[in-house]
C-alpha cells in the first residue's frame, strides 16, 4: 500500500528539470535540477543566498550531480563545465533571433560555422551577446538543442571585420 506524505522529513531528492534532456547513448549531457529547501535544512557552503529553491547540475549520461547552488545560472555552468569542458572558450554569437525562420536558420549557420564540428550534435552549448536582464542560461537554444549561455555585452566592442561585412551599396547598374 503507497502512502503520501505532504510533509516529508527530508527534502525531496533533486528532481531533474523537465528541460533535462534524455541521453539514450549514455553519453554526458548538460542538465540541471532543483529541490526545495525547507527552512530547518541549512545552506550548503556552495550557496551564497538563503533561497528555498536551490539546483544542482545533473548528467543524465553518467549520473553526476553537482553542488548546490542557489541560482540556477550557476548549475548550469557546472553542467556544462562537466559535459562538455571548453565551452567557456567558446565562440560568442550575436544573440539567437526571436522570430523568423529564416533568421534563425541564418543564426544556427553562422554558430555551426564557428563551434567545432560534431559539437552541437553533442547537445553541447552556445554562448551568446545578452544586455539587461535577460542573463538567464536558457536551455534547449542552442543549434542541437544545449543550453545557451548568456554572456554580458562589453560596452565596447570589437570593430566589425570589414570583409566580413554584407554588401549594403546601391546597385547602380539596376537604376542606369
Ligand atoms: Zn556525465
Amino acid at each position: 500500500m503507497t502512502t503520501l506524505s505532504l510533509t516529508p522529513d527530508l527534502p525531496p531528492d533533486v528532481l531533474p528539470s523537465p528541460d533535462t534532456p534524455p541521453a539514450p547513448d549514455g553519453t554526458c549531457r548538460a542538465g540541471v535540477g532543483w529541490q526545495y529547501r525547507p527552512d530547518d535544512v541549512p545552506m550548503e557552503p556552495t550557496e551564497d543566498e538563503p533561497f528555498h529553491l536551490r539546483y544542482r547540475s545533473r548528467c543524465s549520461g553518467c549520473g553526476h550531480t553537482g553542488p548546490a547552488r542557489s541560482r540556477e545560472n550557476r548549475a548550469a555552468e557546472d553542467a556544462c563545465d562537466h559535459a562538455y569542458p571548453g565551452w567557456r572558450d567558446m565562440p560568442v554569437m550575436e544573440y539567437r533571433p526571436y522570430e523568423g525562420k529564416k533568421a534563425r536558420a541564418r543564426w544556427e549557420a553562422a554558430a555551426r560555422a564557428v563551434y567545432p564540428e560534431g559539437w552541437f550534435e553533442r547537445g553541447g552549448p552556445v554562448r551568446e551577446y545578452r544586455t539587461g536582464c535577460g542573463m538567464r542560461h536558457v536551455p534547449k537554444y542552442a543549434p542541437g538543442g544545449g543550453y545557451c549561455m548568456a554572456v554580458a555585452r562589453p560596452k565596447r566592442m570589437p570593430a566589425p571585420d570589414p570583409a566580413a561585412a554584407p554588401a549594403r551599396g546601391v546597385q547602380e547598374s539596376l537604376f542606369g
